[in-house]
């Protein structure tokens, strides 16, 4: 097979075969192709599209081109979630110990933050001693002894994806439906997890700004899954504001305990209550209703901050920072900002307050970057909310005085205040099944 005909015929507008797209993915993931070639060959699925043969072709080429992750010693059902990216988006450290504390396996693979987005390995190693860089024996060992653990993603998950997302994110071609689906699917199916829920993030701070394109991809995710015979649901939910009010590595893990054990702000913990219900209901544990309930009894006896604070010991981390939040260094630096006008809140570009908390030290802009673990934001007012002149917006907080007026300058210009009270989403926009 020739890779510049296959180029030829995608440009052209013609469907590719199962095998060609085989071919494109595993010569890509093991660098057989140089990246002028699979970037041509991307920006033509780009412009034309991919059918949905093609979609899950690409997908399951791309969780093929690599380890696949054998949970078969893993006793009982392992479910797994994926969020398509947001600001303050500490959902996994919730979820997963509400369903694991019901006897549903999480064995997760995530990702670290890049842009304006965090990640949750960042977070979890802002716990000492956390390591998230496990064997597949000791990751194994740890679900099948306290059911829930998180790790980095291995080198060899989706080689093929990795390389096309590096290319994808330099040549203009990361915003594209079947593209992006493809990329999440294969690494949810080289997770080897039998029910999968998708959060699909939808506003000013997802890669999906409109309803329309998160319904889109929410279900062409949903048909590969099912393609290839997963348990699969997605649930379309607001990123139009950040999630919660801590933004930042320890921070999120001060606020997921927070909401662990019941004090955490409504939107968050309303969104996790429904994942975790949505991923309850796929295990089998009952009705949608039913899982929502059973999801709060279990912050409520305290056996989510339980089965959390397992995790964090299995996995090497501190546990007394979890048991006492205040031990988490607070950093060296802070600034208030404060509004110089008065009314309502009445949108926040989220990408910008990602990308402000991201210039204090919290985030990458490159791979490469060391991040602060203490660095981020506390927002003190959300969308809908009322401010008076003066009072304090947000608290930033750096490791590195430099940084703070930049981020603060950033943050400021994404607010907009108006004298009309806007009307405020729901966290929840849709379920896609
Ligand atoms: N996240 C991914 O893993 N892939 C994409 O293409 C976009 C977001």
């Amino acid at each position: 097979m020739n890779i510049i005909d296959l180029i030829k015929k995608k440009r052209d507008g013609l469907a590719l075969s199962t095998e060609e797209i085989e071919f494109f993915a595993f010569a890509s993931g093991n660098e057989e192709i140089p990246d002028y070639q699979i970037s041509a060959m991307l920006m033509a699925m780009y412009l034309n599209g991919l059918n949905e043969k093609e979609m899950l072709d690409l997908t399951l080429a791309m969780a093929a081109s690599g380890d696949v992750a054998d949970l078969s010693a893993i006793n009982g059902i392992k479910a797994d979630k994926h969020s398509t990216g947001g600001v303050g988006d500490k959902t996994t450290l919730i979820v997963a110990p509400i369903v694991a504390s019901c006897g549903v396996k999480i064995a997760k693979m995530s990702g670290r933050g890049l842009g304006h987005t965090g990640g949750t390995v960042d977070k979890l190693e802002s716990i000492p001693g956390f390591r998230t860089s496990l064997a597949t024996n000791e990751f194994i060992g740890i679900v099948n002894n306290c059911g829930i653990c998180v790790a980095g993603q291995s080198g060899r998950l989706c080689p093929a994806d990795k390389k096309l997302y590096a290319l994808r994110d330099t040549t203009a071609t990361v915003d594209n439906i079947p593209l992006i689906a493809s990329s999440v699917m294969s690494k949810k199916l080289a997770g080897g997890a039998d029910c999968i829920v998708l959060d699909v993030k939808c506003g000013s701070g997802a890669f999906m700004k409109d309803e329309e394109s998160a319904v889109l991809l929410a279900e062409k995710m949903v048909e590969i899954g099912r393609g290839a015979g997963k348990k699969i649901s997605a649930l379309i939910t607001d990123m139009d504001k950040p999630l919660g009010n801590y933004i930042g590595n320890s921070l999120e893990i001060i606020e997921a305990v927070e909401t662990l054990k019941g004090n955490g702000p409504d939107d968050l913990t309303e969104i996790c209550l429904l994942l975790s219900a949505k991923i309850l209901e796929l295990s089998g544990a009952g009705s949608f209703s039913e899982c929502k309930i059973i999801a709060k009894s279990k912050i409520d006896d305290g056996s989510a901050l339980k089965k959390f604070a397992e995790m964090v010991e299995a996995q090497g981390g501190d546990i007394k920072y979890i048991y006492n939040t205040d031990l988490f260094p607070r950093a060296e630096f802070m600034y208030e900002i404060k509004s110089e006008k008065e009314g309502y809140i009445v949108s926040v570009n989220t990408e910008e307050i990602g990308s402000s908390c991201a210039l204090l030290g919290a985030g990458r802009m490159k791979k490469e970057d060391a991040i602060d673990p203490c660095a981020g934001i506390i927002l003190n007012k959300k969308t809908g909310d009322y401010i008076n002149r003066g009072e304090v917006l947000a608290t930033l907080y750096s490791s590195d005085s430099s940084l703070l007026e930049n981020s603060a300058e950033k943050f400021l210009s994404s607010i907009t205040i108006s004298d009309k009270k806007p009307s405020v989403k729901d966290i929840l926009i849709k379920i896609v099944e």
